[in-house]
């Protein structure tokens, strides 16, 4: 088995599996269950594995990277444009720590122990990492 993409939730591999499988390629999910029993141990075991086999891989690669390059709209259905380079391809699950609000419910997060009480969600670039808020 050759990992073929990794995630950092159980949602989006479930989704990638759908997508290989309906496609005819056979594949499993690795460490599926301890992302989801514990959401903040994906960096300690490098997050799911979306495992294919050896002789899928190329097919699985192109049909993932179709995915990963697919136009994202937002919530009136409006594509996501880059505004530095005009790119499609949007990662619209970013979760970004770099404002005030998401530094303060980190540190109460870690004195308390408990989970993130706010992250602020925005979007990423695939192609430039450029990372930004659609205008309101
Ligand atoms: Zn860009």
């Amino acid at each position: 088995m050759i990992t073929v993409k990794t995630v950092d939730n159980p949602i989006d591999a479930h989704l990638i599996k759908t997508k290989l499988e309906s496609a005819g390629v056979l594949c499993q999910l690795f460490d599926e269950n301890i992302v989801t029993h514990n959401p903040l141990l994906p960096v300690a075991v490098c997050s799911i594995k979306v495992n294919v086999a050896a002789k899928d891989y190329e097919h699985a690669a192109t049909l993932v990277e179709e995915m990963d390059s697919a136009a994202s709209y937002d919530e009136p259905d409006e594509l996501v444009v880059c505004p530095n380079c005009d790119c499609t391809s949007i990662d619209n699950k970013f979760y970004s720590q770099n404002d005030i609000r998401s530094l303060l419910a980190s540190l109460f997060s870690l004195a308390t122990m408990s989970y993130p009480i706010y992250v602020s969600k925005r979007y990423r670039c695939k192609k430039c990492d450029t990372v930004f808020d659609l205008p309101q």
